[in-house]
């Protein structure tokens, strides 16, 4: 079992008030829109729910799965769907809630799929954007914080599963075995 050091990034009241002023950024954007959020799971899960509630309109909801395939933590561009979008697209106003942009792979397929589909826009909230680490040219519409280095947990996001249900976030650090 691997040992690690965290430390906070970003504290629960930090976090919430970020997400709040997310919230009240797309309200004003889509107010009396038919927005459909499309949040990317695992990781996205309490961002996804705590963003819906402090937007306080109505908004239809779906959830992807996708899996990048790569050497260890390195993600790669060949993006494979584990679960596909459910609700009709076509005409709609869609959001892609993303946990964290980092090579931009992964929101890059779903844009793509989303356009495919017809979609009347496509916009993208991401609670981290890891600008630095982009390897392709993903448009970002809505950032939470934006990361320079490091890898987070906490607040939905894992590290081998471990460490989500924390309220804050916190960067990773690893001790040895
Ligand atoms: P990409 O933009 O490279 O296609 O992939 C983004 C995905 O990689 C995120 O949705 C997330 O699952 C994972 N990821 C990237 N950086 C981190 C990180 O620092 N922490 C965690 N937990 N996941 C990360």
């Amino acid at each position: 079992m691997k040992n690690f050091t965290k430390e906070v990034l970003f504290s629960k009241d930090a976090i919430l008030g970020r997400v709040k002023g997310l919230a009240e950024d797309i309200r004003r954007d889509y107010y009396g829109k038919d927005l459909l959020l499309i949040g990317v799971l695992n990781g996205v899960f309490m961002f996804f729910s705590d963003l819906v509630k402090y937007l306080d309109m109505p908004v239809k909801v779906d959830f992807v799965r996708l899996a990048s395939y790569g050497s260890g933590a390195k993600s790669s561009g060949d993006v494979r769907v584990l679960k596909g979008i459910e609700m009709s697209v076509t005409g709609r106003d869609v959001l892609v809630v993303e946990d964290i942009v980092d090579t931009g792979y992964t929101v890059d397929v779903l844009i793509k799929m989303i356009k495919a589909k017809n979609a009347n826009s496509i916009k993208v909230c991401a609670l981290i954007d890891k600008a630095e680490r982009r390897m392709v040219d993903v448009p970002i519409d809505y950032t939470g914080f934006a990361v320079e280095k490091g890898f987070v947990v906490g607040y939905g996001l894992d590290y081998d599963e471990q460490f989500r249900y924390f309220q804050e976030i916190y960067t990773l650090h690893e001790t040895g075995v």
